[in-house]
């Protein structure tokens, strides 16, 4: 099997993964330790087949490189709507679990290691919307990809050009700033945030909540507030971690369960 064919995989693990995922939330099935695996295979997917890496897709899509997608480019944009699609209805599981850029960025931060907190909201989404039209400038007047600048394919194909070091700088600062590639620069992760924020399932509070701030507290992107919309939530757990009221916070549907919501 070609291995840009081998990529169809990634795909498909990710549809399965998705799915599971968000069963497992629902349910609260859903432990650290099978957060943990999950997030190394999905390195192991990124090093071996290169997938399933959607902001590379992406780029790959808007600059009508077939080859790089594996496959004709419709069925790669039908890949990424499928994935648009799945974080309405789910929130950012892609983002939070089976990007293997992010799940390298995410396990960089769980190193024990005092992290600085971007309190201002508005700035990060600003600075990936900015780069989000650079990108596709660069892509239509210059037919190149600025992601390539940032090392991804060089550092998942162990290719030890600038490019890697590059990323290895990403993941060491991912060390003491939450998720830098994803909330300051990727363009598909901007493109998440929108069907993100209208999800119908997502971290929700309920009449349980005492108002101790924990959650806010805990919450690396701050999206943890009641009212926030969750566009940049990457579920990571850590809210419902520190939350010592049982049944505070859920991942569920707006009104799924009636009487129960006090806040959103
Ligand atoms: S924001 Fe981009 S790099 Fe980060 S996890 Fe999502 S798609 Fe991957
Ligand atoms: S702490 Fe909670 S609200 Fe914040 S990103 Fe993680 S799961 Fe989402």
């Amino acid at each position: 099997m070609a291995f840009e064919q081998a990529r169809a995989l990634g795909f498909i693990y990710a549809l399965a993964m998705f799915f599971i995922l968000a069963y497992l939330w629902h349910t609260k099935r859903w432990t650290r330790r099978i957060g943990w695996v999950i997030l190394l295979v999905t390195l192991a997917f990124g090093f071996l087949i290169f997938s399933p890496i959607m902001p590379w897709q992406f780029q790959s899509l808007i600059l009508g490189d077939a080859r790089a997608v594996g496959g004709p480019l419709v069925v790669a944009a039908v890949g990424l709507i499928v994935m648009l699609a799945l974080s309405f209805l789910f929130g950012r599981f892609y983002c939070g679990y089976l990007c293997p850029v992010g799940a390298a960025q995410e396990l960089a931060s769980l190193a024990p290691i005092s992290k600085i907190k971007v309190t201002n909201k508005v700035w990060p989404g600003a600075i990936r919307w900015i780069f989000f039209i650079l990108f596709i400038g660069a892509a239509y007047f210059f037919s190149f990809g600025l992601l390539r600048l940032f090392g991804i394919r060089d550092f998942f194909l162990l290719l030890l050009s600038a490019g890697f070091f590059i990323f290895l700088v990403i993941i060491a600062i991912s060390l003491f700033l939450y998720r830098p590639f994803c909330r300051f620069i990727c363009p598909f992760g901007a493109l998440v945030s929108i069907p993100a924020m209208g999800s119908l399932f997502k971290i929700r509070r309920t009449d349980a909540c005492i108002s101790c701030g924990k959650c806010e507290k805990a919450c690396p992107t701050n999206e943890a507030k009641s009212g926030d919309l969750k566009g940049e939530c990457y579920l990571c757990h850590r809210c419902l971690d520190v939350c010592p009221t049982q049944g505070a916070l859920e991942y569920r549907r707006a009104g799924a369960a009636e009487g129960k919501e006090g806040t959103k």
